[in-house]
């Protein structure tokens, strides 16, 4: 794949319309880069620019940043029985403008050694930022998919999955945590509001993210959101907010098999739920006050499910809280483009975010779930230039996001039309 400029040198970015990523559009800009950094965006300019200098000429066309998956599980499973597989996919997020993904648990040694490949362009695909999983004794016990993650040391030596408890060494478990090179820690069942408070403060004093499932059992969510925890994940963790409703009665929540997940995460009367309740409501306004984000899951397959989720969706987006566009499932590697289009598109169409917002969903709060933000997740002046070129105006109908053209990700070029 050819790059766009080696090492320090500079390049141009001619005559594209931004949309940046914070809900600004500007047309018609060029952008200076050198290296794999913006250096500076101004209107395009009718000069010749120096031979000496490498522009890519998108005159017309749409530039967004790069897309960001803020919930994704290769680790678990994939990378393990079959790194190949895994491999297709992250290709398949690159050439669909994903450059950055959060993987939300598994197997650290086998993630770590992906996420070098990719950070020295070996293989294709978008930066990995993944986590280290906490969770009740009993969950460690007994989930499957821990003993399959650590296979070769036992459970109780892999530090990307962690037992959390009243009596345990939170700055020694949070240092190991850390020493697996995750960007942040995942508080998943079975830990009350109390431990999540002490692991969050020691983890964002050791440089990492606390993520969490938005209810972790025996705890409602906005206990939760008041630990500090930096994103909750899926939308059914609102649930538990409901006050005709008890998250203390599904502890131990333990996933010793798929099949009854749903029971185990659901309340059993899902007619009593009220998403415009005066409880979930001040649960949103915890989340805007403290700009906790919602990694929301939201484009499940099940329409009686996605319309219940709708519903919370909307009187969160109403005051502003802060969602990401994250997945938690992978698409058929048959399918021509990964599931964060099914969740971006399914956002605006569903009427829970307007298409610019849908498009900062997806960019720069994704940054901020991940904690990059700095250098990632939208257009600006002196920001790592990961950007998607569309061929059609994705504010006019989201859906254009499927007129990609190419990744720019790394300083490297990839074109749509050489994907497969
Ligand atoms: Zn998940």
């Amino acid at each position: 794949m050819p790059s766009l400029a080696q090492d320090n040198q500079y390049s141009i970015i001619k005559g594209v319309n931004i949309i940046d990523g914070r809900n600004k559009v500007f047309k018609n800009m060029d952008l200076q880069l050198r290296g794999s950094k913006i250096i500076s965006i101004y209107e395009s300019k009718k000069v010749a620019y120096p031979d000496s200098v490498k522009v890519l000429d998108l005159t017309g066309k749409f530039l967004i940043p790069g897309l960001i998956d803020t919930h994704v599980h290769l680790g678990q499973l994939d990378i393990i029985t079959s790194p190949d597989r895994a491999r297709k996919e992250f290709r398949r997020w690159l050439y669909s403008g994903v450059t950055s993904v959060r993987e939300m648990s598994g197997d650290a040694r086998l993630i770590a050694y992906e996420k070098r490949l990719i950070s020295i362009n070996q293989i294709p695909g978008p930066d990995i930022y993944y986590s280290v999983n906490f969770g009740s004794p009993d969950m460690t016990k007994k989930d499957i998919r821990r003993k399959k993650a650590s296979m070769g040391i036992g459970v109780e030596n892999a530090s990307w999955f962690q037992e959390a408890s009243e009596t345990m060494n939170v700055p020694l478990s949070i240092a190991r945590a850390k020493g697996t090179g995750a960007q942040g820690i995942k508080m998943y069942a079975g830990i009350d509001a109390v431990v999540i408070k002490q692991l969050t403060t020691e983890a964002h004093k050791q440089g990492l993210k606390s993520w969490s499932h938005f209810t972790v059992f025996p705890d409602r969510p906005i206990e939760v959101v008041k630990a500090g925890v930096d994103v909750v994940s899926h939308v059914w963790g609102a649930f538990w907010q409901d006050p005709d409703i008890d998250p203390s009665i599904r502890v131990p929540f333990t996933h010793t098999s798929f099949k009854d997940a749903r029971a185990a995460i659901f309340p059993a009367d899902l007619s009593v739920l009220n998403a415009d309740d005066k409880e979930v409501s001040l649960l949103f306004d915890e989340m805007v006050r403290r700009k906790t984000i919602w990694d929301a899951t939201y484009a499940v397959p099940s329409p009686k499910t996605r319309n219940l989720y709708k519903t919370y969706l909307i009187e969160a987006s109403k005051k502003g809280v802060i969602i990401s566009t994250g997945t938690d499932r992978h698409h058929d590697l048959s399918e021509p483009f990964p599931s964060v289009y099914d969740e971006i598109i399914a956002l605006v169409s569903d009427d829970i975010l307007s298409n610019e917002q849908a498009i900062e969903a997806a960019t720069y709060n994704g940054a901020l779930a991940i904690g990059i933000e700095a250098n990632y997740g939208s257009i600006e002046e002196g920001k790592v230039a990961n950007m998607v070129v569309l061929n059609n105006n994705p504010l006019e109908d989201i859906k254009a996001l499927k007129s990609i053209i190419l990744t720019i990700k790394n300083g490297m070029i990839y074109r749509r039309k050489d994907f497969r």
